[in-house]
């Protein structure tokens, strides 16, 4: 089995290489047209999370734009913690991120998708990094941004696809105004989601997060922390919501694989509640470490 002392691994199509071997056509389509799908998956106590909630959506992404995966989930999966093994993270003491992508593969040159000869998969596994202790503790600014997220009825947000130019934009006007995240809207005004995370906010000590008819994606993360507001007994509905209530909400805070739950203390420069880390989100982050089997004072926050 190859061993990587940097603790990458790059598996592609089933071959697991060192990160300088792993190569693939500028004939992609993923390179040429973002056609691809992908998934970000990290381990707790080096097994994957919610690996097969991953999967799933994976094989909603691959239907929502009609690409067919070349393996069935129980190989992806085998495929993912062999990739994760060859890795050794957990042996140095660290947990792996994981990014799994499969294009459409190349062919002639041509946006036909029946020009695409066969899928290509890529699993990166890589040492895992988290926000700074920094971001936990103080929280992180979002701002509202002017770009909105893409409508379901163009290239619908449930399927994550390679094709993130309208989150990147996002994000670098959420740069450009000094905040961490962006917070996208709809065609409407209504909140959607972040460029890579979903919104959550408190008010009145209910946890409220868009439904996944807001146009989002629906974040792993985020169902679980449904889950674990069910734990603790914190009430929790799915609502839309305007910028506003962002801005009116007692806590807010961000969620994804890679961050869990990152608390929001500054929306377009101006305090959330008490501009502090609200105990709510607090209780929540516990919950949900309870969830992954390494509880809060393992690592991270
Ligand atoms: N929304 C978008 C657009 C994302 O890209 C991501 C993650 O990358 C999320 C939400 C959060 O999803 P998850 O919790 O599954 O990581």
């Amino acid at each position: 089995m190859l061993r990587s002392a940097m603790g990458t691994v790059i598996n592609i199509d089933g071959r697991l290489l060192p990160p300088e071997e792993a190569t693939i056509s500028v004939l992609d389509r993923g390179f040429l047209y973002g056609d691809s799908i992908y998934e970000v998956i990290r381990t707790y106590g080096g097994r994957p999370f919610e690996l097969d909630a991953h999967l799933d959506r994976l094989e909603g992404s691959a239907g929502l734009i009609a690409l067919t995966l070349p393996w069935d989930k129980k190989r992806f999966s085998e495929e993912i913690q062999e990739t994760i093994r060859a890795s050794a993270n957990i042996e140095a003491g660290r947990e792996t991120y994981v990014r799994l992508v499969v294009t459409r593969g190349s062919g002639e040159i041509g946006l036909d998708p029946a020009l695409a000869v066969k899928p290509r998969t890529v699993i990166i596994s890589r040492p895992l990094v988290m926000p700074s202790k920094e971001c936990y503790e103080s929280g992180v600014e979002v701002a509202v941004v002017s770009v909105q997220r893409v409508a379901p009825e163009a290239i619908n947000p449930a399927a994550k696809t390679g094709n993130y130019l309208n989150n990147l934009l996002a994000l670098k006007e959420a740069r450009d105004r000094g905040a961490y995240e962006a917070v996208m809207l709809d065609g409407k005004g209504r909140l959607t989601e972040g460029s890579t995370s979903n919104v959550f906010i408190v008010k009145d000590g209910k946890l409220v997060t868009p439904p996944t008819d807001a146009g989002i994606l629906e974040g792993v993360t985020r169902r679980v922390i449904l889950l674990a507001a069910q734990d603790v007994d914190i009430a929790a509905s799915q609502l839309h919501l305007e910028p506003d209530d962002l801005r009116e909400a007692d806590e807010a805070f961000i969620t994804s694989s890679i961050r869990e739950i990152l608390p929001v203390t500054r929306v377009d420069g101006e305090p959330v509640g008490e501009g502090r880390v609200g105990s709510v989100t607090k209780k929540l982050q516990a919950a949900f470490r309870e969830r992954t089997g390494v509880p809060v004072d393992g690592e991270g926050f």
